[in-house]
């Protein structure tokens, strides 16, 4: 489905969306319901509407600890994950965001994983927005090997799967500009990596998804390789 609905609105509706309010999408606009019904939802298909993913408290709850491990100051970070991890926190996490300084912070995290997550969504169902620009501009660099953390050069190359040669086979890495967080993104990347003649790809950071490795084979020239842990 192409819907002109503004991202900026599908946004909004997904961040109300929890308890009672539902929504649904179609190619033309958001509607609103209080509850859902096999019938209601039987309805709403027939007139061209995808419900919107609906909020549970899990996923309100993963976003918070996601949140905890983005604060850089270490004794800000021990009080969050406390109210994260202990059933009965001294403080909770929104008594803990209401006397720090990182709502601000914590709204813009939020909505960047909300927007993430509508994007993938958005794949899932096939529903493009034609016209509206919902990612950033993706480059990606060779990266100098010095510049990975030492963690992430554990993972080495051990053979060809196509060929199944073992000589000769060194990691390439990458940096891309910015985190490569959902869908859209991920395929773009794919395209750069295409035009370098990289088919196949391993994402290095867990939390960070800006450096990856690549190996062509020297033998036949296949970028599909069999990966270890050295
Ligand atoms: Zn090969």
């Amino acid at each position: 489905m192409e819907s002109n609905v503004d991202f900026a609105e599908i946004l909004e509706s997904f961040l109300k969306a929890e308890g009672d309010n539902y929504f649904f999408l179609s190619e033309k606009l958001i509607v609103q319901t209080s509850k859902v019904s096999k019938e209601i939802l039987q309805e709403l298909k027939e007139k061209g509407f995808t419900p919107l993913p609906h909020r549970s408290k899990e996923f309100d709850f993963k976003v918070k600890e996601g949140f905890v491990y983005e604060i850089t100051d270490q004794k800000v970070a021990e009080k969050f994950f406390e109210a994260v991890t202990h059933k009965n926190p001294k403080k909770t996490f929104d008594e803990l965001i209401a006397e720090t300084n990182l709502s601000n912070s914590f709204n813009d995290y939020r909505k960047k994983i909300f927007s993430d997550t509508l994007i993938n969504w958005m794949g899932k169902n096939s529903i493009s927005l034609p016209g509206q620009v919902l990612i950033p501009k993706i480059e990606i660099i060779i990266a100098d090997k010095k510049s990975i953390p030492d963690e992430m050069l554990a993972l080495m190359p051990k053979s060809c799967n196509k060929c199944k040669n073992t000589v000769g086979l060194s990691p390439l890495y990458f940096k891309s500009n910015v985190s490569i967080d959902n869908v859209l993104m991920e395929n773009e990347l794919k395209k750069l990596f295409l035009e370098k003649g990289v088919e196949h790809y391993n994402f290095l950071g867990e939390t960070k998804k800006d450096l990856l490795s690549t190996c062509k084979c020297q033998k036949c020239g296949s970028t599909d390789i069999n990966w270890d842990f050295n």
